[in-house]
């Protein structure tokens, strides 16, 4: 894939794509799940890891009961916490003693959270040492246990992108495993599943696609084949938060698309100033993702002046509720931890202001923005 920009920290060398080896979609497709391990297993019993989000522990998922059996090992994520470098390691370990042979499929049923911690886990079953190890750019050494994704909100791209987010215990970085062995070998894509997804939830978790996509259309890194997927991604993004019931049948899975492509559009792209800042609030405030997203929006203007107008207008539309003033009682200290954390993410800032980055994002102005939330 030819290259805008080379010859600098963003040129990192992904011009050799991997994809989601296969996928399903439509309604009700978690049905196919039993055929897909059936054929992944050769139709011999072998060990499953199910990691499952919470919220399913007392809601049920469809197909799920009869597929597992007394041998498996079904994990339910608490995604009230966003995965740790920490966490990662003790599911690995756990799994790794709990079963006298490595399993042979990861299954991930849940958002973000618990599609990556079964993409890290599943590289570290394979891959010797501890998840710190590998938090960068191809550090992977081999590929992972099979792993299957099976998103039941829509937004990330966790689905489909090459990275696996997690924060590190010790440092406090935030930085995946990004690597072609990171990418989910199947993934299931059922738009049933995300029926029960609270509004401001959905709101929240879908914009990270629209805002992954107008960070990587606005950055200096770019190829033609990831804007064709952010301008596609964002002009769903449109149709649904714009229209009258963004949860409809419809919406939902026209979300469930955007998602994925704007994770394929991330794959071979970078985001740019949200995101790090965004970052920032999450690791010193515990404000998830795509939230923290949505408040760092308050303070973008100058850098995305439309989109800023666009995204409060789809607030407005869908009656979201977005926390205010979340850094008015941070002291000077804390708000320099909030700068210190935002300029760590070389990469993105480079992408949207160049090499120079730190000359625009002055100490002055993020912590002007941070105060501005
Ligand atoms: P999440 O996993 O944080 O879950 C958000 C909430 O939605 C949780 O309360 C969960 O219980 C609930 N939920 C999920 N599905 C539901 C359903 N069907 N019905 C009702 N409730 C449901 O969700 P997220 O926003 O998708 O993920 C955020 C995480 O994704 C962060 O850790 C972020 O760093 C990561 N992320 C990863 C990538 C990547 O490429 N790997 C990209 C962006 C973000
Ligand atoms: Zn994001």
């Amino acid at each position: 894939m030819q290259k805008i920009l080379s010859n600098n920290i963003l040129d990192t060398g992904i011009n050799h794509v991997k994809n989601v080896e296969n996928y399903v979609f439509g309604k009700g497709s978690i049905s196919y799940l039993k055929k897909i391990i059936d054929q992944q297993n050769k139709n011999k019993k072998k060990n499953l890891v199910f990691f499952i989000d919470i919220f399913f522990k007392s809601n049920g998922l469809p197909n799920i009961s009869e597929i597992v059996e007394g041998s498996d090992l079904v994990l339910y994520v608490d995604s009230s916490n966003e995965p740790t470098t920490t966490a990662i390691d003790s599911y690995t370990r756990y799994i790794k003693n709990y079963f006298k042979a490595k399993p042979s499929i990861i299954i991930g049923i849940g958002g973000g959270c618990t599609m990556d911690i079964a993409k890290a886990v599943s590289n570290l079953l394979n891959n010797y040492g501890d998840a710190e190890n590998y938090q960068g750019w191809d550090l992977l050494k081999k590929p992972g246990v099979f792993k299957i994704g099976i998103p039941t909100i829509s937004g990330t791209g966790a689905e489909s992108t090459r990275t696996c987010v997690m924060t590190n215990t010790k440092s406090g970085l935030k930085l995946g495993m990004n690597s072609d062995y990171t990418v989910f070998n199947q993934i299931i894509l059922d738009p049933d599943l995300t029926k029960t997804v609270p509004s401001d939830q959905y709101f929240w978790t879908g914009m990270d696609a629209y805002i992954h996509c107008i960070e990587s259309l606005s950055g200096r890194y770019r190829n033609p084949v990831g804007d064709s997927f952010s301008k596609q991604t964002i002009q769903l993004c449109r149709d649904i938060f714009n229209s009258n019931d963004m949860k409809s049948d419809a919406n939902r899975e026209k979300l469930m698309i955007a998602s994925y492509l704007g994770g394929c559009a991330i794959a071979t792209s970078y985001v740019g100033l949200i995101h790090p800042l965004s970052a920032a609030l999450t690791v010193k405030l515990g404000i998830h993702h795509c939230l923290a997203n949505c408040i760092i929006m308050r303070g973008i203007h100058e850098f995305y002046p439309s989109e800023y107008n666009e995204f409060w207008n789809m607030v407005k539309k869908q009656n979201i509720k977005i926390p205010k003033d979340v850094c008015k009682n941070l002291n000077e200290n804390q708000l320099e931890d909030l700068y210190d954390l935002t300029i760590i993410h070389e990469k993105p800032l480079t992408n949207a202001l160049g090499n120079n980055f730190q000359e625009i994002f002055t100490k002055k102005k993020v912590i002007e923005i941070f105060k501005s939330l």
